[in-house]
């Protein structure tokens, strides 16, 4: 059954493979970017999620195309390194502000029609330094691990209407975002994965169609690593 499917952050790297791999399974898919374009198959919609209004726009934009969004897949998140010493305020919060407080300004434009079809799958991209940490990454660790205690409250609000809530962890995966790590934190990440490999884009699409499909009607609240072992799942 074709779904309406929107994915923030779908104009590169994880969020891209996101959106193709719904558009191959049939689904009429919105991703957003912000000028950058999107993938063929897929509708691309403007939007910044660190501003509502144009949250809301893009969710329109969706639904004017393809129906009332089922799955939200809350993906677009930024990295702003940095040691605590030289982190000032501006750079923890605008790193907060994309990938927390972005993902629920989706969440919540999404849930009204999601109540009303009492059906729903929403999906937040987090990261191994939700609870791993790791040093530079207060900000984003911060902000990942806010997409769990989020999503599972979420998951017991919206349980009795039909949509589920979950979180997807990913490791090192081959993106815009890992280009940019140093080649020594590489060699040391590369040494804690057990797989002994980065992930593609593609095989955390996988986890995520997963989860949205019907084969998972039963996961909620649940956090699925994607990680080659990395975190083990703490
Ligand atoms: P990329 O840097 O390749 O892509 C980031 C995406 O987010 C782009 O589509 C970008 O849009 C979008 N984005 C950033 N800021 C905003 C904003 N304010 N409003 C709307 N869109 C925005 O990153 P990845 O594909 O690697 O990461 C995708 C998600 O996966 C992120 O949440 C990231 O934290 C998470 N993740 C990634 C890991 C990895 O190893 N790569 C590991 C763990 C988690 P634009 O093109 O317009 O800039």
């Amino acid at each position: 059954m074709s779904r309406s499917v929107l994915v923030t952050g779908g104009s590169r790297g994880i969020g891209a493979a996101i959106a193709r791999a719904f558009a191959a399974a049939g689904d009429r898919v919105a991703a957003t970017h912000r000028g950058s374009g999107v993938p063929d198959g897929v509708a691309g919609v403007r939007c910044d999620v660190t501003d509502e209004a144009s949250v809301d726009r893009a969710f329109t934009e969706a639904e004017a195309l393809h129906g009332p969004v089922e799955v939200l897949v809350a993906n677009a998140g930024v990295t702003d390194d940095t040691l605590l010493m030289r982190m000032d305020e501006k750079t923890f919060t605008r790193v907060l502000d994309a990938n927390l407080t972005g993902a629920y300004r989706a969440a919540r434009r999404a849930v009204g029609p999601m109540v009303r079809m009492r059906r729903g799958r929403m999906i937040f991209i987090s990261s191994v330094s939700a609870y791993a940490g790791a040093a530079g990454q207060a900000n984003y660790a911060a902000a990942k691990a806010g997409l769990i205690g989020m999503a599972r409250s979420l998951a017991r609000e919206l349980g009795s209407r039909g949509i589920t809530c979950n979180v997807v962890t990913p490791g090192y995966v081959r993106s815009d975002m890992t280009d940019r790590i140093t080649d020594a934190r590489r060699a040391e990440l590369m040494r804690q994965i057990p797989l002994g490999r980065t992930a593609a884009p593609e095989e955390v699409a996988d986890v995520v169609t997963f989860l949205a499909g019907p084969r998972a009607a039963y996961v909620t609240g649940a956090v699925v690593p994607v990680d080659g072992g990395l975190a083990m799942g703490h």
